[in-house]
């Protein structure tokens, strides 16, 4: 350990990391962004979400993203299209949303119904406008360190790392996934802030033995749960990407033990959401662990406005 850390080596609860209050910060900072920006030069920075089809956790994303958008005052509208859309008719969207003045920041709702090639339509996207930083042009920009937009998720992490004033430099940091839109984004900004990364994958030999190397722990898998105790470096800070949705009992005392708020949202509510990491086994390992809900989400939108603002101010600089 390093001096200055407020990491400890002692086993006790870990300390949250408070995704709601920083993602709170984050937003009322773009708010004044976005006063200023109307102030000085006469723009509302603008940003439009297509969503292709009826999936419904993209309908709660979108309408989320909708509503913290205009509450930081920016022009916010949802372009829906029916799951009958080709992928011809989806780039006419793009191309005019590409060309229209008020449009600062364009998000294409992931996943895409089948028929319709991701790639194709991200690559169409105008990189200024691409406020999820998914072009190509912005990885590539982000990997050689060069201005660009950087995705959400891994940028809200480092804020939220950096506001808890997490030591970053010289530590060792482990990802676990490597998918290109949390993954590898986080290895290059942890590198980026001088961390010793590892990305761990579903081949990693001794998974949980490469991932308790890490002063910090990224677990970005999709698997509910799997973090547990013997991942996890005395005193590390545990972020935990993952959301899954637990609609059992057994399967939430596994993940809660008796906490009675849980498992009356079990019952009452049909369900609580959790992460990749088992709070319960992790709690007397970790030194700071991210809630969920309330770590990892609420970042990934204020970082999708701030993307906005950003674009916004490119636009008369
Ligand atoms: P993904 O499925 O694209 O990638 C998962 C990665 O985990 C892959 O790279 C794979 O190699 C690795 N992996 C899979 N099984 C493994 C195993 N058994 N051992 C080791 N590695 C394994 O997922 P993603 O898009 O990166 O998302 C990860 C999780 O984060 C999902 O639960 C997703 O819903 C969630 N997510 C949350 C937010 C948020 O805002 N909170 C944003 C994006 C993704």
């Amino acid at each position: 350990m390093t001096e200055g850390t407020k990491m400890t080596t002692e086993t006790r609860a870990p300390k949250i990391l408070d995704g709601k209050a920083t993602a709170q910060q984050i937003r009322s900072e773009v708010a004044e962004g976005c006063a200023r920006l109307r102030e000085q030069h006469g723009i509302t920075p603008g940003l439009t979400v297509v969503l292709v089809g009826e999936d419904p956790a993209s309908q709660i994303y979108v309408r989320n993203k909708e509503k913290m958008a205009r509450k930081a005052g920016m022009e916010s509208r949802i372009e829906r299209l029916p799951e009958t859309t080709s992928q011809d008719e989806l780039l006419q969207v793009v191309g005019r949303l590409n060309d229209d003045p008020a449009v600062h920041g364009i998000l294409v709702q992931l996943p895409l119904p089948a028929g319709i090639d991701e790639h194709r339509i991200i690559e169409a996207l105008d990189p200024r406008k691409d406020v999820d930083g998914f072009h190509p042009d912005n990885s590539g920009r982000l990997l050689t360190g060069l201005p660009g937009f950087v995705p959400c998720t891994p940028a809200g992490i480092v804020e939220l790392l950096k506001r808890n004033d997490i030591t970053l430099s010289g530590r060792r940091a482990v990802i676990i996934g490597r998918s290109n839109i949390v993954g590898k984004p986080m290895a290059v900004l942890l590198l980026r802030e001088n961390c010793t990364v590892t990305v761990c994958h579903s081949r990693t030999v001794d998974l949980p033995q490469v991932a308790a190397t890490g002063d910090i722990l990224i677990a970005a898998v999709g698997r509910m749960g799997m973090v547990t105790g013997e991942f996890v470096k005395a005193g590390a800070a545990v972020v935990d990407v993952g959301i899954h949705r637990v609609e059992d009992e057994e399967t939430c005392r596994r993940l809660f033990g008796d906490d009675e708020a849980r498992l009356a949202a079990v019952r009452e509510k049909g369900g609580t959401l959790v992460g990749d990491v088992n709070p319960l086994e992790v709690r007397d390992k970790a030194g700071w662990l991210t809630p969920v809900p309330g770590g990892v989400g609420p970042l990934t939108i204020a970082m999708l406005l701030k993307n906005t603002l950003d674009a916004a101010e490119r636009s008369v600089a």
